[in-house]
């Protein structure tokens, strides 16, 4: 029932977990063209893009480093030139550190900030010039539960998750009278590399399952069904909504 067909997508750090399982949700959904973005594991990136292909969807692998605004700049012109146009573009690229606030360094700072929040800034400012002559196009943003209940260790990048949700309701309502619809999926734990140590504990893991009304952890494949939902046009009147993806671990709207 879902169809993207026609449709090109370009999906930041699709080179494993999350990002991955949602290309080739895409590519299942019979997208035209994919643009699967990495930064340091092409050899993951290939096996991603060569499961799109084998489903039959165009595909090309970009490197970029998503913090840095040329570069991502120069990833969606790439992706246009491609394909033609830019329909879907999924800001999913990020990273997890730990690091105590009394510790925590400029540098630390920084490599957070830029890496989960100014590569939104990035890929917005840089999609909404493609998407706005077209009076076209859907921006999916990944947050986190840590966005809204904060997270101990780790306030740089819950400040980056909190951040994403009000840029999504800000761009929501800037873009949304020019035809470009702007949401967010806010995971809670998912077994990827991100989460993989936190996750190989025992102990932790209990802990973990224990705070999901679920009970268990989800699975990369159960994060990218809605950002594909967000994606189809089942949800063309979907605008500025933080989908929860938690397990029912944080219950807000
Ligand atoms: P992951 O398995 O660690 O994969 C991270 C992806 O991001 C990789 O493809 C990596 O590319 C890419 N990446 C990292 N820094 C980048 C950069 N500077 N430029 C370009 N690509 C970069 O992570 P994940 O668990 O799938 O997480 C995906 C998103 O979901 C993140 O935004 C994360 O914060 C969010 N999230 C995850 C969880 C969770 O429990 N896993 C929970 C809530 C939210 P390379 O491998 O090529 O470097």
């Amino acid at each position: 029932m879902i169809n993207l067909t026609g449709k090109v997508a370009l999906i930041t750090g699709a080179s494993r977990g999350i990002g991955a399982a949602t290309a080739i949700k895409f590519a299942e959904a019979g997208i035209r063209g994919l643009a699967i973005n990495y930064n340091r594991d092409r050899n993951a990136a290939e096996r991603v893009a060569a499961s799109c292909e084998r489903l039959g969807a165009d595909t090309i692998l970009i490197r970029a480093d998503v913090s840095r605004v040329a570069a991502v700049e120069k990833m969606i012109d790439t992706t246009v030139t491609r394909f033609g146009s830019l329909d879907i573009v999924v800001a999913n690229a990020g990273i997890w550190k730990e690091a105590a606030i009394e510790e925590m360094s400029e540098g630390e700072w920084d490599e957070t900030i830029d890496a989960n929040l100014k590569s939104i800034y990035a890929c917005c400012h840089a999609s909404a010039r493609v998407m706005l002559p077209r009076r076209r196009g859907t921006m999916i943003l990944i947050s986190s539960t840590a966005g809204q209940r904060g997270e101990p260790f780790h306030s740089h990048y819950a400040a980056t998750k909190g951040a994403i949700i009000s840029m999504t309701k800000s761009l929501a309502a800037e873009l949304g009278p020019r035809g470009i619809t702007v949401n967010c999926v806010a995971p809670g734990w998912v077994a990827t590399d991100m989460t993989a140590e936190a996750l190989n504990s025992k102990t932790e893991r209990r802990k973990i399952r224990e705070l999901i009304p679920l009970g268990r952890v989800a699975t990369p494949d159960e994060i990218a069904g809605p950002i594909l939902f967000l994606a189809s046009d089942l949800a063309s009147h979907v605008n500025g909504e933080v989908l929860n993806v938690n397990g029912g671990s944080v219950l807000c709207g």
